[in-house]
């Protein structure tokens, strides 16, 4: 049996060719999943026999909630989901004015090691399919109602070391049977696995790639970020680059700014040098305390000074607006906190 979520529209044609259905058959049953029918009975422009089949061959799951928080001023959500193998995820909804956003995991864990992150500490326990992902949405939307219109992948677990089922994903997702999302309302956030950058860039797609720069200097991101032994600053901006060309999209940096770590001015002069003439925007976020790290926020003043720094360079920058901190929202804090009491 396979849950259908699991399925992209092109699978299920070939599963209805396979099967001695008409290939528009697919489109059908796409648009009911994805409109929410999550009964087969219920597709009513779909004859009984070929329900009878489907029913035989697929199942729909989403994950269940375990824990819902809602921020004091209601502008967001936190979601500990669980899948059928008892394994637990984060999943986040954030509304703003211009829609609401989802921060999705695409693992359980992280294998990455990065010292300020909650989501590695336990290291990774699997991949999540495409349609545990997508189920995240579906589930989100339905307990909230509110209609999902972005999507970014910065919950747990690095994207490009799931790499087909991220695809899988991005795909049904943007598929206009499917969720109808358009790729410029994606982004993939990742710590910079090289060769799978230039793989992304091949596939020419519209979603914003985002990478977790945190360090102006090789020396200062090994000592947060252990993927900065694999790959150094040069390769990571030259794929970076790539990307660009490829696409034409505009690259967005992270960079949480740790007290004494990588917040001085020079430090905002250097990443500037590395940066210029690159069609990227930086993304400056105060590091969110996680107790095991001993990483310390830059003050205010400090990430307001860094900023200033990089735009007087013409590096365009913004320092990350905080929310939910109330709830734990941030980077694997709530399911650590979960897993560590069972
Ligand atoms: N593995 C991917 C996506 C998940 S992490 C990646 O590394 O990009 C999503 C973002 O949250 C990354 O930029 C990550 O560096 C950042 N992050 C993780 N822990 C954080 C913390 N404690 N404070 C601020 N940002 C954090």
């Amino acid at each position: 049996m396979i849950n259908i979520l699991d399925f992209s529209l092109e699978d299920l044609k070939i599963w209805m060719k396979e099967n001695g259905e008409k290939d528009f058959r697919a489109k059908q049953v796409f648009d009911w999943v994805y409109k929410k029918t999550f009964d087969f009975d219920n597709m009513n422009n779909i004859p009984k026999d070929t329900i009878t089949k489907l029913k035989n061959n697929f199942y729909f799951s989403l994950p269940k909630v375990v824990k819902m928080l809602k921020s004091k001023n209601e502008d967001t959500y936190k979601f500990l989901f669980e899948y059928a193998d008892n394994n637990v995820i984060e999943t986040v909804v954030m509304k703003y004015n211009h829609g609401n956003s989802i921060c999705v995991s695409t693992q359980v864990g992280c294998k990455m090691g990065c010292k300020f992150c909650a989501s590695t500490l336990g290291g990774v326990i699997r991949d999540l399919t495409s349609g545990e992902i997508l189920g995240q949405i579906l589930k989100a939307e339905e307990t909230t109602g509110e209609r999902i219109s972005n999507i970014v992948m910065m919950g747990s677990g690095e994207p490009l070391e799931n790499y087909d089922n991220v695809l899988k994903f991005i795909h049904i997702v943007n598929s206009s049977y499917g969720l109808n999302i358009g790729q410029r309302h994606i982004t993939l956030s990742t710590c910079g696995i090289v060769p799978k950058i230039i793989d992304l860039a091949n596939e020419e797609l519209q979603i914003t790639l985002a990478i977790s720069l945190h360090a102006p200097s090789d020396d200062i991101r090994k000592n947060m970020m252990p993927v900065a032994y694999k790959y150094n600053i040069e390769e990571l901006l030259k794929a970076c680059k790539y990307y660009i060309q490829k696409t034409n999209r505009r690259i967005t940096f992270e960079y949480a700014l740790v007290s004494g770590v990588n917040d001085s001015d020079n430090h905002a002069e250097e990443l500037s040098r590395k940066l210029k003439g690159m069609l990227c925007h930086v993304n400056l976020i105060p590091v969110n305390e996680v107790k095991e790290s001993g990483f310390e926020r830059s003050t205010n003043e400090n990430i307001k000074r860094f900023s200033n720094i990089l735009i007087k360079n013409g590096i365009e920058a913004t320092v990350r607006r905080e929310m939910g901190s109330d709830i734990n929202a941030a980077c694997g804090q709530l399911r650590r906190s979960y897993t560590n009491k069972i």
